[in-house]
């Protein structure tokens, strides 16, 4: 029996909570965006790719891990954007829970990052730890990619162009499949 890996996309945010930005432009709607098209490169590469969210709807972090948990995930990816009052910062980042030490988990993600900007020109600026109750919670190893920053007025541009999101969609597609060959060698593809 040939076992299809699962990957949970968790876009940010959603329903009334907007994230960063506001107006016209939030980051909900980009996380939203982003995740959508990856889940649909994945599912072409024969992935088995699940949403948190499929729509601009209200999701708890407790309903985002029993999600995850539920389903397995032999991956999970949450997809942010990044804000600073500094507008001159700009690059995508990628965050693990603190409690993540494994110098090769660590280095698994810095290889996701890399495929991300080596397909959208975009500064990798690493993988970084922070205490988050949904990484802490969710059984799968766990990475949180906040794409760009919506305080830099060209990210910003970038991170709400239909054409940039999908290129973001393909770095990160790319690079979830590497990393699941990484973390599954022995299952059949
Ligand atoms: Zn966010």
């Amino acid at each position: 029996m040939i076992v299809r890996p699962r990957v949970v996309l968790d876009p940010g945010h959603g329903g009334w909570e907007n994230g960063f930005g506001s107006g016209a432009i939030v980051e909900k709607d980009v996380n939203l965006a982003v995740c959508l098209q990856v889940r649909d490169l994945l599912e072409a590469e024969g992935v088995r790719a699940l949403m948190t969210r499929e729509e601009d709807v209200e999701m708890s972090a407790l309903r985002r891990i029993e999600f995850a948990n539920a389903q397995q995930a032999d991956l999970f990816v949450s997809w942010h954007c990044d804000y600073l009052e500094d507008p001159t910062v700009r690059g995508l980042s990628l965050w693990v829970e603190s409690r993540c030490t494994d110098p090769w988990q660590m280095m698994i993600f810095e290889q996701l990052g890399e495929r991300i900007s080596g397909v959208t020109n975009q500064i990798s600026l690493g993988v970084f730890q922070m205490r988050d109750k949904v990484l802490n919670a969710v059984e799968a190893p766990s990475v949180l990619i906040k794409g760009g920053f919506l305080s830099h007025p060209e990210e910003l541009a970038d991170c709400v162009n239909p054409q940039f999101q999908k290129l973001q969609a393909q770095g990160a597609a790319e690079g979830i499949l590497y990393v699941l060959k990484q973390m599954l060698p022995l299952q059949p593809r």
